[in-house]
């Protein structure tokens, strides 16, 4: 992967290309956004560029170490790995800190990439530090983290930090049509990718994506009928599936969202599920604007609280009783 070949980022990969050529190069830097929106392959592109041997702002992908680069086997480009759920001291040890005062192999710079940078313990952070306080002059950082937040503020105070942003869906949309998908399937994805590339292939080739969607189009229909207990079997359903019940309550605000819309404009044009359009209009139908208004209040908040770790149990509860009232 070349900085050319990466879809959208573009004031990152200027920064980063202007650095690569005015040789301002920092020891550390930070991408942080959601997953599959492109952190691994920005700092690949990066890597690469910096250790390829023509010396321009982007990898020439012909050379000794864009090659090994891309066969996996680049001695001075290293992922760091972890086999437990954090990333632990002995890991730090292991495969950075035993590792980087050996100078680099055949190339100028010695890169760890780092990726879920994030899911270092305590123990781990301060360990990094250490190395990151006083690196070799050839000694880079690459931390991939979703939530940079994570990390100790003298890690943070030593990096430079890159916020990946949601990419705009109509991109996420045109990259799957030219990968071939249906152009139908194609938007319904980019919708629902959170402006994640990643995320939009994923949702591509999951099968448990239309259940799901059916499932949270077949609960709003139940509570505009009244039918509360459709919340209950939900939360037994899904106690174990956070993922599938945000997703599920993310379908569901779009519905209302869509009815809302459906109702102000009385036209379908600028709805987001075109395919449920039956469905949306018997909602619009049932509900008055102001409620609809509410049941995507609530859904945002019930969805930030169980980001948070809440209770799902409580929260599907509370939900139910504003859901109730109106
Ligand atoms: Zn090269």
């Amino acid at each position: 992967m070349d900085f050319s070949q990466i879809e959208g980022h573009g004031n990152i990969i200027e920064h980063l290309k202007g650095s690569v050529k005015n040789n301002r190069i920092n020891h550390a830097y930070i991408f942080d956004g959601i997953r599959g929106i492109g952190k691994r392959s920005l700092a690949g592109a990066f890597a690469k560029a910096l250790n390829c041997r023509e010396g321009g702002t982007d990898a020439c992908g012909k050379c000794i170490s864009c090659k090994t680069f891309e066969e996996g086997n680049n001695p001075d480009i290293i992922y760091v790995t972890h086999e437990k759920k954090d990333i632990t001291v002995s890991d730090v040890r292991e495969q950075i800190i035993k590792n980087i005062s050996l100078k680099p192999y055949s190339n100028r710079y010695k890169i760890f990439i780092i990726p879920d940078a994030d899911k270092m313990n305590t123990l781990a952070q301060n360990a990094f530090l250490k190395t990151l306080e006083e690196p070799p002059e050839y000694g880079i950082f690459l931390l991939l983290c979703e939530n940079s937040n994570k990390l100790l503020v003298t890690i943070l105070s030593r990096c430079i930090l890159f916020r990946l942003h949601p990419l705009p869906y109509s991109l996420v949309s045109e990259y799957l049509t030219k990968r071939g998908a249906d152009e139908a399937k194609a938007q319904l994805c980019s919708v629902y990718s959170q402006g994640s590339i990643g995320i939009a292939m994923e949702l591509m080739q999951s099968e448990e994506f239309g259940e799901i969607r059916q499932k949270a189009i077949d609960t709003a229909l139940r509570l505009e009928d009244g039918d509360m207990t459709v919340l209950y079997s939900l939360v037994d359903e899904l106690r174990e599936q956070r993922s599938a019940l945000d997703r599920i309550l993310e379908i569901m605000y779009l519905i209302y969202r869509d009815a809302l819309v459906l109702k102000q404009t009385g036209s379908a044009e600028r709805i987001i599920q075109k395919d449920k359009i039956n469905e949306t209009a018997s909602i619009a139908k049932k509900a008055d604007a102001y409620r609809l208004i509410d049941r995507c209040d609530a859904i945002e908040d019930i969805r930030s609280r169980l980001n948070r770790n809440g209770n799902a149990q409580l929260l599907l509860e509370t939900l139910f009783f504003r859901i109730k009232e109106r």
